[in-house]
């Protein structure tokens, strides 16, 4: 067997495990257009498996925000817990934003309209800024003209945001919460002995992060990470989840 098999199979064995998975680039190829990524085929089926077994909670948490999240598993399995905005948004909780958001978001708004394939989206907790779309020749001026403005920003509000540089976007948060931080606390609240976690971007090394010796973190994808294992792309996260259904049953 591999190292990943072999860990695999010792976390099948746990009374109580924690299932959690990024949505972006993990459960969703990475295509230009954000706005139609969807589940790879058999991914929600899948989840939807593994959270009807006893004693598993499974979790998505994504920095996309729930409203945005949610319709994209039409069929979802009512107890999966899902996390939105890099684990500020919570399901049970009143959505409020964020007072600075509509000032940093209408400063950011302006270097976008002049630049073609840009995209602001406003959050409750922050802004993303979408560049999949933009020309690559153009990109390094977005980021710079971005990066001059949060920090003018930052010194007029007398805080400074999170940035985060990811595939295609830039998070910028007001929060300082992060997946990782959602995660453990689920598995807190669930009991679980240990965590599955897949993630393919920056937020997601937050994750990684916070595992412990029992947990196993799976990289989706070639950039660099902590974590111990790795998977090449989305396919490989459902037959991963597949074979876990199958040590589980
Ligand atoms: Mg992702």
């Amino acid at each position: 067997m591999t190292q990943f098999s072999d860990a695999l199979a010792l976390f099948a064995g746990h009374r109580r495990i924690l299932v959690a998975s990024d949505f972006d680039g993990t459960l969703s190829d990475h295509g230009p257009d954000l706005d139609a990524s969807a589940p790879v085929p058999g991914a929600e089926a899948v989840i939807n498996a593994v959270a009807r077994l006893s004693n598993v909670t499974v979790m998505l948490v994504s920095g996309r925000r729930l409203g945005d999240l949610l319709p994209r598993f039409p069929d979802l399995a009512a107890d999966v817990v899902a996390v939105g905005e890099h684990g500020s948004e919570w399901p049970d909780r009143e959505p409020t934003q964020h007072p600075a958001v509509e000032r940093l978001a209408s400063g950011l708004d302006e270097i976008a309209s002049a630049i073609p394939g840009a995209i602001i989206e406003r959050k409750l907790f922050g802004i993303t800024l979408r560049h999949r779309g933009v020309e690559t020749g153009r990109i390094e001026q977005l980021l710079e003209e971005t990066a001059a403005f949060l920090r003018e920003a930052a010194s007029d509000l007398g805080m400074t945001p999170r940035v985060e540089y990811g595939r295609g976007v830039v998070d910028v948060s007001l929060l300082s919460t992060t997946k990782g931080d959602a995660v453990r606390s689920v598995k807190r609240t669930s009991g679980a002995d240990a965590v599955l976690f897949f993630g393919d971007d920056v937020s997601d090394e937050s994750v990684f992060e916070v595992l412990g010796s029992e947990d196993v973190g799976v990289k989706v994808g070639p950039a660099p990470s902590i974590a111990r294992h790795r998977v090449p792309d989305p396919r490989r996260v459902v037959a991963v989840l597949e074979e876990l259904l199958y040590l589980r049953q």
